[in-house]
C-alpha cells in the first residue's frame, strides 16, 4: 500500500460494546469515525480519524436543503479463526464514485479512501462482532457542506466513514417473506437518480413501506416509473426469479441500482453452469409463470440479508405463492455460499475478500 497511516486523535472515554445477542441493525456505533475534507483549492485533504462525534455544519450548507449526498454501505466479517474478511470492497468505492458523478460532486481516490477504511477498522477490530450471521457494518458518505443556497453543486464536501456493529438479519435463519407489488409509488425512474446511493432515493420510499408494512407486508416490489409494468427491485435489495431452471433478473435499466451482491450472484450462477439472463420482466410475465407452475424461486439480494427468499406476493388482489413457501435449492445454496465465503469458512476462489490488517 501506497498510502501513508492518517492522523489518529484517540477517543478519552471507550464505549461499552454491546452483547452479540442485542445488536440489532444501525444501533450502536463505534468510538472512531475517519473524515476527509474538500474544497475546489485542495482537492480530497486532510484525512484523519477522530472519536466517534457529532458533526457542525453551517445551516445554509447545501446538504441541508438540496440533498447533495451519496453513501455506501459494505461490513467486515470476523471469521472462525479471527480475521477480518471484507467482501469486494473495491466495488463499494467504484459505485460511490458513480454515485458522486451522478450527484454533481468531486470524485475519491479509491484505492486511498479504501485503505483508510482498512485502517479504521483496524483501530476499532475489538467492535467487529463473533457471533454467526453479525458484522461490522461501514457506512461511508459524503456530504455538501458549503453555505450557499443558489442552485448549484457545493465547492466545499466532507467524507465520514462510521461504524456500526450489526445482528444476524434473520436470527433464525433464512425464511421466505411476502412482499406487495406498489401500484402507487415510484422508487426511481430512468434518466432520474435511482442508479445512484443518495438520500433522496430512500426516503421518497418510506410511505410505500409504512403502507405495505400496515398491511403486513414485509417490503414492496417496485415497477418501472414509465409504464408500471417491468419489475425493477424489492425494498432496497434486487432481485431474481428461477423460471424453469432459468434465472432471471431485471437488466441495469438506469433506474435500479446495480447491487454487488447482484454481481456476485451472477458471476456464481455463471460458475456453477445455471443459466442466467438480465432482461427486462414484466410482473404480468411472472404471474403468468406462476399460473403455469414454472417460477420455482424469487430472492432478493443485498448486503444487508445477502439472499432474501420471497415466499408470496400480492398483485391487484391475487396471492401469488412460491415454492409453498419454502426456501428454494439455489436460494440457500447462494446463501450458505456467498456468507461461506464472506466469513471465510469457505474457500474463495472468485478472490472476493480481502483482509484487513
Ligand atoms: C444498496 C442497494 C442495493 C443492494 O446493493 P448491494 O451492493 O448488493 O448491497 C439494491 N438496491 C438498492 C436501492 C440499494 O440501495
Amino acid at each position: 500500500m501506497g498510502t501513508t497511516v492518517v492522523e489518529v486523535v484517540k477517543a478519552k472515554n471507550m464505549k461499552m460494546k454491546p452483547e452479540d445477542d442485542k445488536l440489532g441493525f444501525g444501533k450502536y456505533f463505534t468510538d472512531h469515525m475517519f473524515v476527509m475534507d474538500y474544497s475546489i483549492e485542495t482537492g480530497w485533504a486532510h484525512p484523519r480519524i477522530t472519536p466517534y462525534e457529532p458533526i457542525t455544519l453551517d445551516p445554509a450548507a447545501v446538504i441541508f436543503h438540496y440533498g447533495q449526498t451519496v453513501f455506501e454501505g459494505l461490513k467486515a466479517y470476523r471469521s472462525n479463526d479471527g480475521r477480518i474478511l471484507l467482501f469486494r470492497p473495491d466495488k463499494n468505492m467504484q459505485r460511490m464514485n458513480q454515485s458522486c458523478e451522478r450527484l454533481s460532486m468531486p470524485v475519491i481516490n479509491e484505492e486511498e479512501v479504501l485503505d483508510y477504511l482498512k485502517q479504521l477498522i483496524n483501530l476499532e477490530k475489538d467492535w467487529v462482532p463473533e457471533a454467526e450471521g453479525t458484522s461490522l457494518y461501514i457506512r461511508p458518505f459524503i456530504i455538501a457542506t458549503e453555505p450557499f443556497l443558489g442552485l448549484a453543486a457545493s465547492k466545499q464536501y466532507k467524507l465520514v466513514v462510521i461504524l456500526s456493529p450489526v445482528g444476524s438479519y434473520y436470527p433464525q435463519g433464512i425464511f421466505p417473506v411476502d412482499i406487495k407489488v406498489e401500484e402507487q409509488y415510484t422508487r426511481a425512474v430512468r434518466g432520474g437518480t435511482g442508479t445512484a446511493k443518495t438520500a433522496g432515493n430512500y426516503c421518497a420510499t418510506f410511505n410505500a413501506q409504512s403502507n405495505a408494512a400496515k398491511e403486513g407486508f414485509s417490503q414492496v416490489l417496485w415497477l418501472d416509473a414509465i409504464e408500471k409494468k417491468y419489475i425493477e427491485e424489492v425494498g432496497t435489495s434486487n432481485v431474481f426469479f428461477k423460471v424453469n431452471g432459468e434465472v432471471i433478473t431485471p437488466e441495469l435499466s438506469g433506474s435500479i441500482l446495480p447491487g454487488i451482491t447482484r454481481m456476485s450472484v451472477i458471476e456464481m450462477l455463471r460458475n456453477w453452469g445455471i443459466p442466467v439472463s438480465e432482461r427486462k420482466i414484466s410482473i404480468e410475465e411472472v404471474y403468468q409463470y406462476h399460473q403455469k407452475g414454472m417460477l420455482e424461486e424469487v430472492f432478493c439480494t443485498g448486503t444487508a440479508a445477502v439472499i432474501s427468499p420471497v415466499g408470496a406476493f400480492e398483485w391487484r388482489g391475487n396471492k401469488i405463492e412460491i415454492n409453498q413457501k419454502q426456501i428454494g435449492d439455489v436460494s440457500q445454496k447462494l446463501y450458505d455460499t456467498l456468507t461461506g465465503i464472506q466469513t471465510g469458512k469457505l474457500s474463495d476462489p472468485f478472490h472476493w475478500t480481502t483482509e484487513v490488517k
